[in-house]
């Protein structure tokens, strides 16, 4: 079985490093954080004392870390260091320009690499239920599809370097474009009188259907799973639909493509978290649409 380097054991990473060894991979671990790195023990990683250190002798490197900026760090820290032939892996949602960036420290050593951001949130992680949007060669696909695998349930090449980022972004501008869209048509549902239960029976079986509504449905009731009927506690939180949104705005902007409604979406949840809310699901922001006085 492969030995895997594992940087980044947070709340997704620690879970996805922990099905690694559950089938059957030697997983070598390391994060700044020490609970994380206690966890991780608990887990069966062996913690390393360093990046450089997990990553020698290992066959596949993972990374898991919170932004681009962090990513570009740890690469360039540990590329230089990894085995000759070894497959790197960054799993973290970055910008498109980061991922590509590392894509090229990776080739200028001769590794084969993937950028594989996941969707499916600390749920899909722990168990391995995930989706992964992966971009790279053919090759490099061809060796990370079957360790990428074991963290997830559908594994989709999207392309060269940056297209797993690529569709990871797009797919969540629609996320949050739709949680507002459908967080507005229940607010407006209220002022006419219409029962929550109602506005969904016909919206979930109907042309306004989509996941925001069926699996994140905004207010209590409909959908016991939700957010909404847990005080907002996430779920996804804020802070990172607000990460994604940003991220897709970066990207139209440097690639020149027109999503005012994705802008639109960023200003709301940029205001939402500024009153204090980041912590809380993304679903809430239906409450600060409620708030709103019409112009
Ligand atoms: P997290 O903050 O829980 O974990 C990130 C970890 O990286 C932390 O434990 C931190 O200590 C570690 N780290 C930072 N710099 C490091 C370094 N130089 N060396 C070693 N470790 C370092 O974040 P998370 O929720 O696990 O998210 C990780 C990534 O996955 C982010 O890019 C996030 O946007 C993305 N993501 C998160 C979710 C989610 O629901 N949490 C869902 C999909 C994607």
């Amino acid at each position: 079985m492969t030995t895997i380097a594992f940087i980044g054991l947070g709340n997704m990473g620690g879970p996805m490093a922990a099905n690694l060894v559950k089938a059957g991979h030697r997983v070598r671990g390391f994060d700044l954080v020490p609970a994380s790195l206690e966890q991780a023990k608990a887990d069966g990683i062996e913690i390393a004392a360093s990046a450089l250190d997990a990553v020698e002798g290992a066959e596949a490197i993972v990374t898991m870390l919170p932004a681009g900026k962090h990513v570009r760090a740890v690469w360039a820290e540990i590329v230089p260091a990894a085995k000759a032939g070894a497959l790197i892996v960054d799993c973290s949602t970055i910008d498109v320009e980061s991922a590509r960036a590392v894509h090229e420290i990776a080739a200028a050593r001769g590794l084969k690499s993937l950028d594989a951001p996941v969707s499916g949130g600390t749920v899909g992680a722990k168990g391995a239920t995930l989706t992964l949007m992966v971009g790279g060669t053919e090759e490099a696909f061809a060796a990370g599809e079957p360790i990428l695998a074991k963290m997830g349930r559908r594994v989709v090449h999207c392309g060269g370097a940056g297209a797993g980022q690529a569709a990871k972004i797009c797919n969540n501008m629609i996320l949050g474009i739709s949680m507002i869209g459908i967080s507005e048509a229940f607010v407006l549902g209220e002022k006419l009188g219409l029962s929550h239960q109602a506005l969904f029976d016909v919206a979930s079986t109907s042309s306004g259907s989509c996941w925001s509504l069926v699996t994140h449905c905004p207010v209590p009731g409909p959908v016991p799973t939700s957010a909404a009927n847990h005080g907002y506690k996430p779920g996804f939180a804020t802070e990172l639909m607000l990460k994604d949104l940003l991220l897709s705005q970066e990207a139209a902007k440097s690639a020149g493509a027109a999503t005012p409604l994705g802008a639109k979406a960023a200003a709301l949840y940029t205001r939402f978290r500024e009153e204090g809310h980041g912590a809380e699901d993304y679903s809430a922001i239906v409450t600060y649409l409620r708030e709103q006085t019409p112009e």
